[in-house]
């Protein structure tokens, strides 16, 4: 049943035969049902959303300290063995 004033889910209800769900929607727009992991977002542990791109910003930034700290090796090292 929709709510006044809240946004509704707006994903086709399989048992409702296709009919829009309209239970009461999340920030992205879809229900609690139909929302997939958005609900987990702001839990603590390991697979929350936020969790799992804090992880992958840092594996990033490792991976570009590693390149940087490779071709400063070879930087340094380049000319040393060449002279
Ligand atoms: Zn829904």
């Amino acid at each position: 049943m929709p709510i006044k004033g809240v946004k509704i889910c707006g994903a086709r209800c399989r048992t409702k035969g296709g009919a829009p769900c309209a239970g009461p929607a999340m920030k992205n727009g879809r229900c609690r049902m139909h929302g997939g992991v958005y609900s987990r977002l702001e839990k603590h542990g390991r697979s929350t959303l936020r969790a799992k791109a804090e992880r992958r910003q840092e594996r990033a930034f490792l991976k570009e300290l590693e390149i940087l700290t490779k071709d400063i090796e070879r930087i340094n090292n380049g000319p040393a063995q060449n002279s």
